[in-house]
């Protein structure tokens, strides 16, 4: 462990995060919903706050100050992301409100100018609904075929099945970074190249990624990288489509409104440049201002080191958890992060995450938006703790408790 880790103060950073002093049900607050969504750093709130009570305007288009002082930031935040993700450049950046969005974004983007009829597009059975609805409705639109790479019992992609599904039909791949179920990272540099080799483009869904992995969107070699600001300790209501600009040049826009054009007239209209072609309409530019603080605090508390703590309190819980009896992973691929996923033998999720509940705990309970992923392990849901960089290992051990509890109640 290097000397930044064993700097690593949770005390300090549990300090910033002031949601987590609360007393829920008369116990302190164990939050492990963080794969939902994380908790805001105080940095980020009164970001948003500031620009609120001191700059708020709309963007592009102002002569004034304010409007100047707003323009200024929500770029300045796109030059953050890009940093951040070492994007090349910062106009392929596109500021959307979550992933869900932004894979519309592409997969609408795409229907009709790469995607036709006869044409397939690749996900996996580990996806989240984001990435295989807004897959399947444009498929139907324009009467292509989805397709789906299987996983293995232990939850890891079959990544040779990919030689024989890797067809020429197939015209983009979409798959998560980290499953928001089953944890596994997947090897998205090896998935990427077995892809391109065949000239197929590539999504990479980052909404679990972002926030377990520093995520460099050259390194990883993917086409396009999405992920959504609240599960990185930024506001609700901000996400990111990051693509390569050459495509997303090429691409036409998603929606058509202010901002994402260039002429317009009865007879037609020219669009704009990248990035605004595909930033149609007024954007929530307090939380883009408070996706630039999530990032500036991550970077503040060195983030790698964060991750590494967070990934030891991840790892206490599964040497934990294996301890209790009737406990059966969902789960247990070599290599993973962010996410446990449990069920109780014989109690139903939900009864689970109830009493967990009644002791002050936050866990997921269901299908976590991946029901087919529960039909390939058939089950109905699982019970879901999430990991963040403010858990704690006597968090873990509250949460062994409560299902000791949960377990002699239900078992
Ligand atoms: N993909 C994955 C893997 C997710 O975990 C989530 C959120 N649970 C999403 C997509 C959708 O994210 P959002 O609701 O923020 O658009």
């Amino acid at each position: 462990m290097d000397l930044a880790v064993m700097q690593y103060s949770v005390d300090k950073i549990r300090a910033d995060f002031p949601i987590l002093k609360q007393m829920i049900r008369k116990y302190p607050l164990v939050y492990f919903d963080n794969g939902a969504t994380t908790q805001k750093p105080v940095k980020v709130i009164e970001a948003v706050d500031r620009y609120y009570l001191t700059i708020n305007s709309n963007i592009h288009r102002g002569v004034h100050y304010l409007s100047n002082e707003a323009t200024d930031a929500f770029e300045q935040a796109r030059k953050r992301v890009a940093t951040f993700i070492n994007a090349p450049e910062s106009r392929e950046v596109i500021f959307t409100k979550g992933t869900t969005e932004s894979i519309n974004l592409v997969a609408n983007s795409l229907a009709g100018f790469l995607l036709k009829e006869g044409d397939e597009v690749m996900v996996t059975e580990m996806e989240h609904h984001a990435n295989i609805v807004p897959w399947q409705m444009v498929c139907e639109r324009v009467g292509a075929k989805l397709k789906v790479v299987p996983i293995s019992d232990s939850g890891e992609l079959l990544v040779e099945s990919l030689d024989s599904l890797l067809t020429e039909r197939v015209k983009i791949i979409a798959f998560a970074h980290v499953s928001n179920v089953l944890g596994t990272i997947n090897p998205v540099q090896e998935i990427c190249a077995k892809a391109h080799e065949r000239g197929i483009l590539t999504l990479v869904d980052g909404a679990q990624g972002i926030a377990h992995q520093t995520v460099d969107v050259q390194s990883l070699g993917c086409d396009f990288y999405v992920f959504s600001g609240h599960k990185m300790y930024a506001p609700m209501g901000t996400g990111v489509l990051w693509g390569k600009a050459s495509l997303l040049e090429s691409m036409p826009p998603y929606q058509g409104g202010g901002e994402m054009i260039d002429k317009v007239s009865f007879t037609g209209t020219t669009y704009n440049v990248i990035p605004y072609k595909f930033e149609a309409g007024t954007p929530d530019v307090g939380g883009v201002i408070g996706l630039m603080a999530a990032i500036d605090y991550l970077t503040e508390i060195d983030f790698g080191s964060a991750l590494e703590y967070e990934e030891g309190v991840m790892h206490y819980a599964y040497e934990s958890l294996k301890q209790i009896e009737g406990l059966r992973f969902i789960g247990d691929a070599k290599r993973r992060t962010g996410v446990i996923s449990f069920i109780l033998n014989g109690a139903h999720p939900y009864d689970v995450g109830s009493i967990l509940d009644h002791q002050g705990i936050a866990v997921r309970t269901g299908h976590h938006c991946a029901q087919p992923l529960m039909d390939r392990f058939a089950i109905p849901g699982t019970v879901r703790a999430s990991f963040s960089i403010y858990n704690t290992r006597e968090e873990v051990d509250k949460l062994v408790a409560g299902l000791k509890v949960a377990a002699n109640m239900l078992l």
